[in-house]
């Protein structure tokens, strides 16, 4: 069975609820049926307002990190529970601004994606080189090392569930975005380092989504690899219409920029 494309836009520290509920609905009404699967990650006070605002569409609903304790002492945070109660679809786990600015390790990924499985949340888990590690030829090492890390004790049918999202940290929020064929070469590492941790099967359901800099003039070369099963989108993900014309990437015949 061929994988479904996932989309999904990470908000990061954007919009107010207002302005969240009014990109759902400028989206949603402007949004032709597209086969693939479109995911919104946004801040956690807009997650239940955005529930209630794409009920009755096919865009589904992500937050951006959690905590993987189901409750406790912990000022600030917020539980696998809390989101399974809004409804939440996917969570970001790992993502390179929590692990350079929020102490994210690949211990805390595993512990989180070992909750989110538990709560019925698809964990999107993050890896990604910075520039000194892909200068000096380490890229894929870092690669292989944190997904090994991320997936210690992950069950195979845990894993099947899963999404990955390449992000080379060179590329997030610089304009500068991988090459069409950096990003394939790494995705498909990623999918048969997969398949070396649990088998084949599992390697050709994970989905492997390529994030940084994805934005509607460069979608469709990126979405349209074989190893590259969609794209985490963060900054074009604001803008209904950017987002929109990427969630089409195969259907335009005169992308945009
Ligand atoms: P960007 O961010 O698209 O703005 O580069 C991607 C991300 O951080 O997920």
């Amino acid at each position: 069975m061929p994988r479904r494309k996932i989309i999904a836009g990470n908000w990061k520290m954007y919009k107010t609820i207002a302005e969240a509920v009014g990109f759902a609905y400028e989206f949603v009404a402007g949004a032709e049926r597209v086969g693939h699967e479109i995911v919104i990650c946004a801040p956690f006070t807009q997650l239940a307002p955005l529930k209630r605002a794409f009920s009755g569409s096919d865009v589904k609903l992500g937050a951006q990190n959690m905590h993987f304790a189901d409750e406790g002492a912990y000022t600030g945070e917020i539980s696998p529970a809390m989101l399974a109660e809004i409804g939440v679809d996917y969570c970001v786990i790992g993502h390179s601004e929590r692990r350079q600015y929020f102490a994210e390790t690949d211990g805390t990924v595993n512990q989180k994606l070992k909750a989110a499985f538990a709560r019925g949340i698809s964990p999107i888990v993050c890896v990604g080189e910075v520039l000194e590690e892909r200068d000096a030829g380490k890229a894929f090492d870092v690669v292989k090392r944190q997904l090994e890390a991320g997936l210690s004790g992950v069950a195979r049918s845990d894993a099947e569930r899963l999404v990955v999202a390449y992000e080379p940290v060179w590329a997030i929020g610089t304009g500068r975005t991988a090459t069409p064929e950096q990003a394939e070469e790494m995705c498909a590492f990623i999918r048969q380092t997969v398949g070396g941790l649990y088998d084949d099967g599992a390697a050709e359901r994970v989905r492997i989504q390529y994030g940084g800099s994805v934005k509607p003039s460069n979608a469709r070369e990126l979405l349209t690899k074989a190893d590259i099963d969609g794209a985490l989108v963060g900054g074009a993900s604001l803008s209904p219409a950017d987002f929109k014309a990427i969630v089409e990437f195969d259907r335009r015949t005169n992308p945009g920029n």
